[in-house]
């Protein structure tokens, strides 16, 4: 097969300008069109590059896999109280990390205030409790360069200020019962 064989299909193909006797043609080089008879036949570009996650990493150290979970700490003051919630991305170690301090900070001050005893320090521990469920589950995550993860700590009931917890639970339960047994 001669470099002329190849040459006479793409001499046709070319486009006419109206008016002129131009036709633009562009012919591949013969050394182009040669290949071996035993070459592999050419890879795409495409399937060269690297398959690229859309997925965001983790808010914190960039790392992934990440899970999408809500993590609460709430403060409570008699009858006030306030809450914070992070709900960014995180990997396993950035989201258990979280879930230990926000989870601990709940425990020690969320039972000071009416509305947290009852309703908000509850809710947030439960909130808490699946977003630990989630982060747990995911695969340990792939460091970046550069960035550092938040540190684990020790796990929530290995904290002293957990216990915190005990007085106003204690005297919640004490005034129940007061009031029941009444
Ligand atoms: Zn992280």
């Amino acid at each position: 097969m001669s470099a002329q064989d190849h040459q006479q299909p793409r001499r046709d193909a070319g486009v006419h300008i109206p008016g002129t006797d131009y036709v633009p043609h562009y012919t591949p080089p013969a050394w182009y069109q040669q290949r071996p008879q035993d070459a592999e036949p050419p890879i795409p570009w495409h399937s060269v590059a690297p398959p690229r996650s859309l997925e965001p990493g983790c808010h914190v150290c960039g790392a992934r896999p990440v899970a999408h979970a809500e993590v609460r700490a709430h403060t409570g003051l008699l009858f006030f109280g306030w809450s914070r919630s992070v709900g960014e991305p995180l990997c396993r170690q950035c989201g258990i990390s979280l879930v230990r301090t926000m989870t601990t900070q709940t425990l020690c001050r969320g039972w000071w205030g009416l509305l947290g005893l009852l309703f908000h320090t509850p809710v947030a521990l439960a909130e808490n409790a699946a977003a630990y469920r989630k982060y747990r589950a995911l695969a340990p995550p792939t460091p970046v360069p550069g960035r550092r993860p938040l540190h684990l700590g020790k796990p929530v009931l290995r904290r002293p200020q957990v216990y915190v917890a005990l007085v106003p639970l204690i005297w919640a339960i004490v005034l129940i019962s007061s009031i029941a047994l009444r």
